[in-house]
């Protein structure tokens, strides 16, 4: 482990905690491809101890007044505001994106989740139904119990709060398994929650191979609900396993985003905002722009533009913070990418920009932003999620072809429109099979808005007012405030 800096253990009961099999793994930052890390691998063990953990502390924790609990999702946010450089840092070295996307998307996006949330805790109500004369039936929320939170390697922070936050505010203890690349990050910060005074066992953490310690945790009796964002492959095996428990189950999975740009389109926008969705956080997002389909009016003007804006993109180290564009995850990982555009090629693609590493930049596993034209939709770049930097340009000559392209897939993520008549976004938003559009702007997830996706894409959705629903039960109670129920038997 020579050279490694970091140590990240699992995080039980306030404590950190070596893993019980005392099996560490060794993580390389991926811009440098030298050891960054040693990571605990958590086992069954430690998973079985930190549902225990949080079991334990929920008793308590769901009982609090609301408005209390909200007041630790402020302390958070505040205590993540003051590490912000620090915890940036960690997460740009395990992620290999720019600092800059680290400090305002991953740790600013999850200070206002968590604002946003502390705000919900007044939400958190029930109704009351006279029913009739003699009856009033009230709902009331409860708590769903111990929630497990299996996370990605793309934004392990932001999607770990897009979790965090409205479970604790909802009274619910959890145990959250990041990704194997990316578990230092949510290791610090389950650190600070708890210097910021969370109490112990409320939020845990076990990093671990999802085959091991994600599987034990899906499979445990004592957790009652599973949030999961990763890839539609293993979204389906953990809504299987869930099944066996009858938990409950939301699932944030792959997509293949569409942006359709039509001729009266404000153009000059339009590059700007398509480079930013296709290429922010090296393309590894899943709202990212995969399918830019382009209005043959206006396709030769729009690519010229949009190559030349991509051939300014500053790529390089992800510590400068200078940099907009950073390594891919890992050499596994880069691999994949190349694979699809050397796949794409031979279906008949034709690379117009990228489709290798940049010349200039010798170590550490970066992949030019990339721009495939002569794409059949259909095809498998057309269809598969590459979840790196390329994007496929794609000429359409009417509203229906449009539609027709963008929903000839079995993702219904994300996607966006450009056009200046309203009528038209309308009618095209309706059509096209996605849960998160924008209109004449392209990414961005505010916690104010429900996020989740059709089809391969998943089930339920996360952030806005129903994303606190994933973590409650509601409970009926009826009420008889008459002077007899009646008879139904005579006798
Ligand atoms: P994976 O599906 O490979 O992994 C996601 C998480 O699941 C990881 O923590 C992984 O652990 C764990 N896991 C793996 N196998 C199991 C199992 N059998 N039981 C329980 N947990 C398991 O996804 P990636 O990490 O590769 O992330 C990329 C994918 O995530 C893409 O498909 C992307 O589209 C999707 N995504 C979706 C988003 C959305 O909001 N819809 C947002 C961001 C990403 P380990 O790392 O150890 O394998």
């Amino acid at each position: 482990m020579a050279g490694t800096e970091t140590k990240c253990d699992l995080f039980i009961d306030g404590e950190e905690r070596a893993p019980k099999n005392g099996s560490y793994y060794e993580r390389e930052n991926p811009a440098t491809e030298k050891p960054f890390a040693k990571i605990a691998e958590g086992g069954p063990e430690d998973i079985d101890e930190a549902v225990g953990a949080a079991r334990r502390a929920f008793p308590k924790w769901s009982r609090l007044p609301a408005g209390e609990r909200a007041k630790y999702l402020l302390r958070i946010a505040q205590a993540l505001s003051d590490n912000r450089d620090r915890i940036a840092l960690v997460n740009t070295r395990e992620t290999g994106k720019p600092r800059r996307e680290s400090a305002m998307v991953e740790i600013g996006g999850s200070i206002r989740t968590l604002e946003y949330y502390s705000g919900a805790h007044t939400r958190l109500n029930g109704e009351t139904l006279q029913v009739n004369e003699n009856q009033i039936s009230l709902t009331v929320k409860e708590p769903v119990g111990v929630a497990a939170h299996i996370i990605p390697w793309n934004f392990p922070l932001l999607l770990s709060f897009w979790k965090i936050a409205p479970a604790l505010v909802a009274g619910c203890t959890m145990v959250i398994k990041p990704a194997e690349l990316t578990s230092c990050g949510i290791f610090e910060v389950a650190k600070i929650c708890s210097e910021a005074g969370l109490p112990d066992g409320v939020l845990n953490v076990v990093p671990g191979e999802g085959a091991v310690a994600g599987q034990a945790l899906t499979e445990h009796p004592g957790v009652a609900k599973i949030a999961f964002t990763g890839s539609t492959e293993v979204g389906k095996t953990v809504m299987r396993t869930a099944a066996g428990g009858m938990k409950r189950v939301s699932l944030e999975l792959g997509g293949k985003a569409p942006c359709i740009v039509f001729a009266d389109a404000d153009v000059e926008g339009a590059v700007e905002a398509c480079l930013r969705g296709g290429f922010f956080n090296q393309g590894e997002n899943c709202t990212a722009v995969t399918r830019l389909m382009l209005h043959e009016d206006i396709y030769d003007g729009f690519l010229s533009a949009y190559l030349d804006r991509i051939s300014r993109i500053r790529i390089g180290d992800p510590e400068d913070p200078e940099t907009e564009f950073g390594a891919v995850i890992s050499k596994e990982h880069y691999k994949s990418v190349m694979n699809y555009i050397e796949k794409g090629v031979s279906e008949g693609a034709r690379v117009i920009a990228g489709g290798d590493r940049p010349r200039e930049i010798a170590k550490g596993h970066y992949i030019a932003p990339t721009v495939l034209e002569d794409v059949r939709s259909g095809s498998t770049l057309a269809r598969e999620e590459i979840f790196g930097p390329v994007v496929c340009v794609m000429p359409f000559k009417s509203e229906e072809e449009a539609v027709a392209m963008a929903n000839d897939v079995e993702y219904g993520l994300a996607g966006g429109i450009w056009t200046r008549d309203i009528n038209r976004a309308l009618r095209v938003a309706k059509a096209v099979k996605a849960g998160y559009l924008w209109v004449n702007t392209y990414g961005g997830i505010i916690p104010e808005t429900p996020y989740g996706g059709f089809g391969q894409s998943g089930i339920g959705k996360e952030l806005g007012a129903e994303g606190i629903d994933n973590y409650l039960e509601t409970k009926c109670v009826n009420i008889f405030t008459g002077e007899s129920t009646g008879k139904w038997y005579r006798g």
